[in-house]
């Protein structure tokens, strides 16, 4: 007979959550609580065998409530389950030291939150079950003085036996974090010398890794008295394996209960993982093309969705019928047709980007999401390409048989705020575009007339713009943090707009590169940058570097050591003082070839650098493999430097991969002077933002350089 405690102030929570634990076994007792404070009132004087908890609640959050549970006796090793929306380590830290054992991603699936909870139940059993155990021995020891002393050193050897033997990690360290004790078990599995183990370093015998985050955890148990709750963690093993482990500390007291070490045992629980991966996956997929299925496609629109309101791009949904598919059926047979439907996954597959989804909805339906979509023209361009696709199936087997397909087309934000309305819209468009006699694409909204007609007046306001030359730089110092001097300046393209004045480059530079016309005016740019540098120099000012946004566009279309080499020698700057800034997208095609122009462009002596660094992804691994010499990490992660332990510890990652380079790191988005103090600590070289100058117009930029001392604020 189990009891299951769930914790959680919204009522259809409660029910489902309530209806799930009651499946997990015979002979269940589920209690659930609306209010925290309640469940706490109540399970004083009860001993639940797992716990299932909210996290965000209007009276107490999920981690104050697993505290004050865990202050209750008997609570201890009772595994506790928190449900959350927040995937950000900041919060599962807060849990997981407030004594959470496991996590649960909102919204829940039924069949993890069921895997999950049946295997934390077994372990508190078996738990439940060897304590139990032990006091009956205890208890049979006490019975007879005579026998006692006897008993004991037999029951010690046999312990001693059976340690060594059983298939867990068992080890015990003192406070200064040498080993006291090891087991067999883990000798071998970290293939050490079992002569050289005792008295030496956790981290030395154990990798750094392992080592380091055992210690630490060491030292609160050592603090605290108290064995803390039971985490997964992994570690790999002499063979470079990674194995998941169930680990659990407890304090070892002496006569006196003074805590002389901390046991450590680990349990290894890579089998059941798999497992669960495996039915997880099952659970997710289409078992024919084995893509995603609707539960998956779902899931993934949430996700989009809440990213979305942080302020994302807008995502497509495009809908897609087969349009010959019944024929394929009809006449060459279902297995020919099962054939066909994997044959057009595997080419939609292989049509897509990797941050697209591609889900097989059931028959000849398919859904692809499409994320980062900037215009009209993205969806337009995508759904043509996956009608090309389809279409090229043509003749599958030579069947002969023409194969098209419809596309039904529903975007976020504007043709529906849920999963649910997107995929109705997408069918309702879908529906049109078969009355269109197939082949043929529909957007669920009637405006997209409207929208391409506004993109194409600024495109033309644009090319006027650039004929006419409206835009102009503005400039934004650099600071050196160690001398506080201004080193460099990025030039920032701004476009004096006739009848609104100065617009910034979110307006027009997405139109600008999606038709091409940042070509030129990033020549422009290239070329007024390095003139207005080079005056600079001519003045006597301070020896500065300038740096420059180059696009990828314009990477894919110039041969860009050329032209930088031609407007080195046009304008007579020193390549010294010119800085490129390059995003992470520009390896998006050939990275050889953008290896080999960036090498070029190095050997011309100009300083190059990776601009946003840290929100491309993959970028920590391709930045060994690249010719830069500088990583500006982007300020999305300095804007919550202060708050977001998180984003301090990607800042951190940044500094240290950018210093094993040899790469100096630049700050963008510093607004603070505690902002400034942690990138200080952090050890980052340089820092931009409106905390020393906003982007500013040249003559402006050029007093500020002959200000002297040069920033106060620095010092
Ligand atoms: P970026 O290269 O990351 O430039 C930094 C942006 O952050 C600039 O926005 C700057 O005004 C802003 N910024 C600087 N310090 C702070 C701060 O302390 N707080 C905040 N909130 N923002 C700060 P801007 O000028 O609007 O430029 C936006 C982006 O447009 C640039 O991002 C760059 O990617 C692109 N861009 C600008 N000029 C050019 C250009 O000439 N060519 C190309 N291809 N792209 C350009
Ligand atoms: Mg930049
Ligand atoms: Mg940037």
């Amino acid at each position: 007979m189990s009891l299951i405690v769930i914790v959680d102030d919204r009522v259809t929570n409660r029910n489902i959550f309530a209806k799930l634990a009651a499946s997990i076994e015979e002979d269940v007792t589920v209690q659930t609580f609306g209010d925290p404070d309640e469940a706490l009132v109540w399970l004083e004087a009860q001993s639940p065998d797992l716990v299932i908890t909210d996290y965000k609640m209007p009276q107490m959050d999920g981690a104050e409530f697993i505290r004050r549970f865990r202050e209750l006796p008997s609570s201890v090793d009772v595994p506790v389950v928190v449900i959350t929306v927040y995937e950000e380590r900041s919060f599962r830290l807060r849990a997981l030291e407030a004594g959470a054992t496991d996590f649960l991603h909102s919204p829940v699936d039924h069949h993890e939150f069921i895997t999950r909870a049946r295997n934390l139940l077994k372990l508190h059993k078996q738990q439940v079950l060897l304590a139990s155990r032990a006091s009956t021995l205890e208890r049979e020891l006490e019975n007879s003085e005579r026998s006692r002393e006897r008993a004991l050193r037999d029951s010690r050897e046999r312990l001693a036996q059976v340690i060594d033997t059983l298939p867990v990690m068992i080890s015990a360290a003192g406070y200064d974090g040498r080993l006291l004790f090891v087991n067999a078990y883990q000798i071998a599995f970290a293939g050490v010398d079992p002569s050289n183990v005792i008295g030496e370093n956790v981290a030395g015998i154990f990798g750094d890794d392992h080592g380091a985050r055992s210690h630490s955890l060491d030292r609160m148990v050592f603090e605290t008295g108290k064995p803390l709750p039971s985490y997964e963690e992994e570690i790999v093993d002499r063979h470079g394996e990674a194995h998941v482990f169930v680990t659990t500390k407890s304090p070892l007291k002496d006569a006196s209960e003074v805590v002389a070490g901390v046991l450590t045992s680990s349990l290894d629980i890579t089998a059941r993982k798999r497992t669960e991966g495996h039915l997880r996956h099952l659970a997710h997929h289409d078992p024919l093309t084995d893509l995603p299925n609707r539960t998956l496609l779902r899931e993934r629109m949430r996700r989009l969705i809440a990213r979305a309101r942080r302020g994302d791009q807008p995502f497509a949904l495009h809908l897609l019928d087969l349009d010959g598919f019944k024929a394929v059926n009809d006449l060459l047979g279902h297995s020919t047709g099962d054939r066909f439907i994997k044959t057009v996954g595997e080419r939609l597959r292989n049509a897509i980007r990797p941050d697209d989804t591609l889900a097989r909805l059931g028959g000849d339906e398919f859904a692809i999401l499409q994320s980062q979509v900037n215009s009209t023209e993205d969806i337009e361009e995508f759904a043509r390409r996956i009608l090309e696709t389809v279409s090229e199936t043509s003749d599958f087997e030579d069947s002969g048989l023409r194969t098209t397909a419809s596309i039904g087309i529903a975007i976020h934000p504007d043709d529906g705020l849920d999963g649910e309305d997107l995929l109705k819209n997408a069918d309702l468009a879908m529906y049109r575009a078969k009355a269109e006699q197939g082949n043929h694409f529909c957007f669920y909204a009637a405006d997209m007339q409207a929208r391409a007609r506004n993109e194409a007046l600024l495109d033309g306001e644009l090319r006027r713009a650039s004929e006419n030359n409206e835009f102009v730089l503005y400039y934004q110092p650099q600071v050196d943090l160690a001398s506080g001097e201004i080193v460099g300046a990025e030039a920032l393209l701004r476009w004096n707009r006739p009848g609104v004045g100065i617009v910034g480059p979110g307006v027009f530079l997405p139109r600008a590169e999606e038709n091409g016309l940042i070509v030129p005016i990033n020549e422009w740019v290239l070329r007024e940058a390095c003139r207005e540098a080079k005056s600079w120099q001519r003045m006597g000012l301070r020896p500065v570097r300038v740096g420059v946004n180059l696009s990828p566009v314009q990477f894919r279309k110039r041969r860009m050591p050329l032209l930088i080499a031609q407007i080195l020698g046009e304008t007579g700057l020193d390549p010294n003082r010119l800085d490129l800034e390059l995003t992470e997208s520009i390896v998006v095609g050939d990275f050889d070839a953008v290896a080999q122009d960036l090498q070029q462009l190095l050997d011309l002596g100009v300083h190059i650098s990776i601009d946003d660094f840290g929100t491309g992804y993959s970028s920590l691994s391709y930045v060994k493999k690249f010719p830069v010499d500088r990583l500006k990490i982007d300020q999305s992660f300095v804007r919550n430097l202060t708050t977001d332990g998180n984003d301090a510890a990607i800042i951190r990652a940044i500094v240290t991969l950018g210093h094993s380079l040899n790469l100096s790191v630049v700050a963008e988005g510093v607004e603070t002077a505690e902002q400034l103090a942690r990138l200080r600590a952090e050890g980052c070289d340089e820092v931009q933002g409106y905390y020393f100058g906003r982007p500013m117009p040249a003559a402006d930029f050029i007093a500020m350089l002959r200000q002297d001392p040069p920033l106060a604020a620095t010092a």
